[in-house]
């Protein structure tokens, strides 16, 4: 059983990856069919120059704080145009490195992109586009781009493309999924994680300390994202704001790490959590300014890896003996892979193929996504365990408040149900009248039957709320609440006594049991001892006399 279960979680864990795996892929890979697709009419602007040199708007991070407007100038002859053959044309510009920047066609603004006034706002990461008017359209005509920029200029994925309003409206469909609603949904996701997370650690009794530090990485993680998406008016300086989201990249990280150095103790996890927290330091207080701020995370990506090698490592050693290890393990196996790829196309990305989209942040929602299957699981598991552990605590409560012959509550539930108990309500106390003589005559079994008799009875001439117990011997209690109405005990006792009184048969022979009782009713709250006394004094007096009655407590009741 519990090995068809782990093969299970393994089937799933695998199919999930690989489903995961493909999703990533092929939205990457889309991206790139989608630009390069020979089938569509358009051009790549691949012939600018600045400053009267060749420079095809390659990235590069100047080497100070820069705060320059620099201009990329290309010319295009009108048989480009009319190859596409459109009676529109658009340029449509995807991420270019910089805080603004304006484009011309012929000597004419055609659209600018940021706020022109000063470096707040982060446009790296849009695509946008703008009309040609087929009129302003001559011989020769020259595309200009006028780029302000602090400390990185140019296109970070592909150039310019020149082409009909259909291919636009595709490109631009699809890369403002790519480029902001999927960072947006993936900070949701984020915050939606971080909110389950505290939420089901919160529900459990003895929460596991790892899940609040993964909560923390997710919430962490999602203010890196932030990167990404733009940001048309910051509040802080380009530079505090890549300090706070990289700091809370690096926190993220080390967050990870310590989850899992708590729950498998691998000494490597501690090196790489005090390696990424110097990561941290390093960068709030000795990168002032954005070229060493930039040159720095680069080196501290390693460090990332190295956080992820760990959780590697450390889930690897523990494969066999835990689920969570395996579930871990194939995230970070995943993470690894996707943040690889990432840093391949960083890396040698500039030429041919182009990376379009961030792997590493879907790949970080999905890390962050089988850490709440993690945990919700845990919860389920946990949660099925403590209801099963209720119902046996339940079960064995309700046995050991029962009378074993009668099946009735016994002395000990009804007296503390009765503590309990909010007035009004009434007490009834019965004594089955001589019944020495039944078990003398006839025996203890058939005495037994008797008692058993009385208590079916009881029960069967109450309302379900009503509580009937065997008090000892040939005793019982009824426990008879007021619902709102006025109080008709007296009436239940009476129907309980004549349906009692019937002829009862036992192996042909006939009883007429009689009892005895006495009524005692609660207005307002009195000491237990005090209720029973009160009732028991009555039954006395039903005995003294002459039994088979009932009699109501009241205040100097006497014998007549
Ligand atoms: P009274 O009308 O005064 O109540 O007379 P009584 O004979 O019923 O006297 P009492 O209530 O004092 O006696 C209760 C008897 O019930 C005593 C005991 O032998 C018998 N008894 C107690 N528990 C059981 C039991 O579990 N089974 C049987 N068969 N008899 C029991
Ligand atoms: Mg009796």
């Amino acid at each position: 059983m519990e090995k068809k279960r782990i093969l299970r979680i393994k089937v799933i864990i695998i199919g999930v990856l690989v489903i995961a795996l493909f999703c990533i892929f092929s939205i990457s890979l889309y991206s790139n069919l989608i630009i390069y697709s020979k089938k569509s009419k358009k051009f790549f602007l691949n012939d600018f120059f600045s400053n009267g040199k060749k420079d095809n708007l390659t990235y590069q991070i100047k080497s100070n704080d820069a705060r320059e407007t620099i201009v990329y100038k290309m010319e295009i002859p009108k048989k480009e145009f009319d190859r596409i053959n459109s009676e529109n044309y658009k340029i449509v510009i995807y991420r270019i490195a910089s805080h603004w920047y304006k484009v011309y066609f012929n000597g004419i603004l055609i659209g600018s992109v940021g706020n022109l006034e000063n470096d707040s706002s982060i446009v790296w990461n849009t695509i946008n586009y703008f009309d040609i008017d087929k009129n302003l359209i001559k011989d020769i005509n020259e595309i200009s781009i006028e780029i302000y920029y602090t400390y990185e200029i140019g296109a970070l994925s592909f150039p310019p493309i020149i082409t009909d309003v259909k291919e636009a409206n595709r490109l631009m469909n699809w890369f403002k999924f790519v480029l902001s609603n999927i960072y947006i949904i993936a900070i949701g996701i984020m915050w939606f994680s971080f909110l389950l997370l505290m939420i089901l650690s919160n529900l459990m009794k003895n929460p596991k300390k790892e899940y609040l530090y993964y909560s923390l990485a997710t919430l962490l993680f999602s203010f890196y994202i932030f990167d990404n998406i733009l940001i048309y008016d910051m509040i802080f300086s380009t530079i505090i704001f890549k300090k706070i989201i990289f700091s809370c990249l690096y926190l993220s990280v080390s967050f990870v790490s310590l989850a899992i150095y708590r729950e498998f103790k691998g000494k490597i996890n501690l090196i790489s959590i005090v390696l990424i927290l110097f990561s941290a330091i390093v960068i709030i207080f000795f990168s002032n300014n954005m070229v060493l701020l930039k040159k720095m995370a680069g080196i501290f990506n390693i460090l990332i890896i190295l956080n992820i090698l760990g959780w590697i490592y450390s889930t690897f050693k523990n494969l066999k003996i835990s689920n969570d290890a395996k579930v871990i393990f194939s995230a970070s196996i995943f993470l690894m892979i996707v943040t690889t790829y990432d840093i391949f196309f960083m890396v040698f990305g500039k030429t041919g193929i182009y990376n379009t989209i961030s792997t590493n942040i879907l790949g970080s929602i999905f890390f962050s996504l089988v850490i709440i299957v993690l945990v919700v699981f845990d919860y389920i598991e946990l949660y099925s365990k403590m209801s099963w552990e209720k119902e046996r605590a339940d079960l064995f409560y309700e046995k050991s408040s029962r009378d074993s012959l009668t099946g009735v509550y016994n002395r000990q539930y009804v007296e503390s149900y009765i503590e309990n108990l909010t007035p009004p309500f009434s007490l009834l106390m019965i004594d089955t009248d001589r019944f020495k003589e039944i078990n003398d005559t006839y025996g203890h079994l058939v005495g037994d039957e008797i008692i058993k008799y009385i208590a079916r009875e009881s029960v069967n001439n109450v309302r379900s709320g009503d509580v009937v117990a065997r008090w000892g011997g040939d005793e019982f209690v009824i426990a008879l609440k007021h619902r709102g109405e006025k109080d008709n005990s007296l009436y239940v006792a009476e129907k309980v006594r004549n349906a009692i009184k019937k002829t009862y048969t036992i192996d042909g022979l006939n009883f007429n049991v009689t009892l005895s009782m006495g009524l005692y009713t609660v207005e307002s709250k009195e000491e237990n001892k005090i209720i029973f006394k009160k009732a028991d004094d009555a039954l006395y007096i039903s005995k003294e006399n002459g039994r088979d009655r009932i009699t109501v407590w009241k205040e100097n009741m006497r014998s007549v």
